[in-house]
């Protein structure tokens, strides 16, 4: 059946860390609109040390995003390190069996995001990472059937439409909430960071 190997997993966080860095400049402008002008860096940073952290590679799926989530809390300052930590930290027990499906890794994905919203307490709606997560999941889940391909496309453009969405909202957490309505008319760098996993995990699965 359709599974996804540990080498992709790793394929998967190590394209996310080229495509951050592709984005670095873009992401650092977005937040210097909103924010303090940080995620670029922070992101690539983080993604740096989390690169290096998989050499030599992890034995298994849980191990992996262990190895990642810690790397991102210890290795980040801003409210990104600990929240994307979060995100990988509780994936990594989610993927425990050795045959991972579609199925399994959106369930690990949710797993993930429920732990973000817990520590965060962004909801949908809030301009922040979750706008961008929340209904990656749900297209996720609703092509999960299709195999990994088509969820991971579902996902990743479902994203994307989550992360334009954040555009004319007003910010309810983080740093551009302290902005209120001069938040609006910008997007989220978080949410377009999160797109940018999506799309990670989509161009690593497209076989
Ligand atoms: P900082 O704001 O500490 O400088 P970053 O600039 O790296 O950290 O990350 C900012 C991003 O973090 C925001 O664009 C937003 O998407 C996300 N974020 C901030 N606070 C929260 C929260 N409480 N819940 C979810 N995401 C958040
Ligand atoms: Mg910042
Ligand atoms: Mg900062």
């Amino acid at each position: 059946s359709d599974a996804v190997s540990i080498d992709d997993l790793v394929a998967w966080i190590r394209a996310f860390r080229d495509a951050v860095h592709r984005h670095k400049d873009e992401l650092t402008r977005l937040d210097s609109e909103i924010g303090d002008a940080d995620h670029g860096s922070n992101m690539a940073r983080g993604l740096d040390a989390v690169v290096a952290a998989l050499n030599p590679a992890p034995a298994s799926a849980s191990e992996l995003f262990k190895t990642v989530g810690m790397t991102l809390v210890s290795s980040v300052g801003g409210a990104s390190g600990p929240l994307y930590g979060t995100l990988f930290l509780r994936m990594g027990p989610a993927l425990a069996s050795d045959e991972v499906d579609a199925e399994t890794l959106g369930a690990a994905l949710r797993a993930g995001v429920d732990g973000v919203i817990a520590r965060g307490k962004a909801e949908l709606g809030d301009k922040t990472m979750i706008d961008a997560l929340s209904p990656a999941l749900d297209a996720w889940d609703a092509a999960a059937s299709e195999g990994f391909a088509a969820a991971a496309r579902a996902a990743a453009e479902a994203a994307a439409r989550g992360r334009d969405a954040t555009e004319p909202l007003v910010a309810r957490k983080g740093r551009a909430s302290y902005l209120g309505e001069r938040s609006a008319g910008h997007l989220d760098p978080g949410a377009t960071s999160a797109t940018l996993l999506l799309e990670a995990l989509r161009d690593t699965l497209a076989g």
